[in-house]
């Protein structure tokens, strides 16, 4: 029989009607397939739930993690004690505000939102079909992929602080820069996003987004766990170009590998551990730099 510990015996006292998990493996959490267990896991099923977690870690000296569907992040081999908040399937829905504006919560996938406006015949959101995390990990993110990023279409986003209180941000107040918003440096939760978009005829945007997803699976190793492009694009350059310019592709640490088939990826070919691919990023990172004086630098969330 597994013996609780304080922290879960306390939560589970004091949230019975909270869907919780004890000692849950992360790597199911994780598009990597990697991570060992969270002590507890918590999956809210809406807003007023998602408060009621945050004020009680508060009470319990918890400061929670979130993870959306784990699309960009690498958990830790040892897993992670207290609490992670998974929200992926809290925070359902979407509508249409105005003639051009749509409102996302944050657990709606960034494809069904992209596939949402095209059905609307709203266009902006094309670039958001086939990455595959929320909204909310999008918008934490500043997501984007072929020349397309959440702040070009993002104009206010609702955010709830680890007290629960909830606050509506600008675009500008998000402080988006690539791959990064506000929410690094000031800690929130995405809700939901508003996103203004332009009038498009339907066929010419999902025409659109065809073209995207094949170039997706025709350049990117869509057919093994990754967390997509596991280095931030450098100044002036593709990190991928770097990496295959350094001789890097198929480069193996454990189970973690960059990439055949696209360096800026990197894969886990089974049983690959978070140290493996912290190995891997720091070995490449290295070797780059040597080669070309530019420092990689992580875009993978690392716990
Ligand atoms: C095959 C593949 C292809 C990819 N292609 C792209 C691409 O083209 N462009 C791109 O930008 N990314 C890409 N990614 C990476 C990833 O899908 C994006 O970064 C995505 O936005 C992450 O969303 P998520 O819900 O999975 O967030 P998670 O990975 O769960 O979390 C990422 C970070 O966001 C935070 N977070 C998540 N949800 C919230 C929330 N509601 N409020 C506050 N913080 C939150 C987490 O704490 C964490 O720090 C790819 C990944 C894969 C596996």
């Amino acid at each position: 029989m597994t013996v609780m510990t304080e922290f879960q015996r306390k939560i589970t006292e004091l949230l019975p009607q909270i869907s919780l998990r004890l000692d849950e493996p992360l790597c199911k959490h994780t598009s990597f397939r990697i991570g060992g267990a969270a002590e507890v896991m918590a999956f809210p099923s809406n807003r007023e739930e998602l408060g009621l977690l945050l004020k009680t870690s508060k009470l319990l000296d918890c400061k929670p993690i979130i993870l959306g569907a784990g699309t960009n992040v690498l958990a830790p081999d040892e897993g992670v004690s207290g609490l992670v908040i998974c929200l992926k399937d809290c925070m359902d829905g979407m509508e249409r505000l105005d003639d051009t504006t749509i409102r996302v919560m944050a657990g709606v996938t960034m494809t069904r939102a992209a596939v949402f406006a095209a059905g609307l015949g709203l266009s902006g959101l094309e670039f958001a079909h086939g990455i595959p995390g929320t909204v909310g990990g999008g918008i934490y993110m500043n997501a984007g992929a072929y020349g397309g990023e959440i702040c070009q279409v993002c104009v206010e986003v609702e955010v709830m602080d680890f007290q629960g209180n909830t606050r509506v941000y600008s675009n500008e107040e998000m402080g988006f820069s690539y791959r990064h918003s506000i929410l690094e440096e000031s800690p929130g939760i995405v809700i939901r996003g508003d996103f203004r978009l332009v009038s498009k005829p339907e066929a010419e945007i999902r025409e659109r987004m065809k073209e995207l997803m094949s170039k997706r699976s025709s350049s990117q190793p869509l057919d093994k766990p990754s967390a997509g492009s596991a280095f931030k694009r450098p100044v002036g350059g593709y990190a991928a170009a770097l990496i295959d310019k350094a001789g890097l592709k198929g480069f193996q640490i454990g189970g973690a590998a960059v990439s055949e088939k696209h360096a800026g990826f990197v894969v886990n070919l089974g049983g690959a551990t978070a140290a493996d691919v912290r190995q891997l990023l720091s070995q490449v990172s290295d070797r780059v730099f040597a080669d070309t004086g530019i420092r990689l630098e992580p875009e993978v969330r690392i716990w």
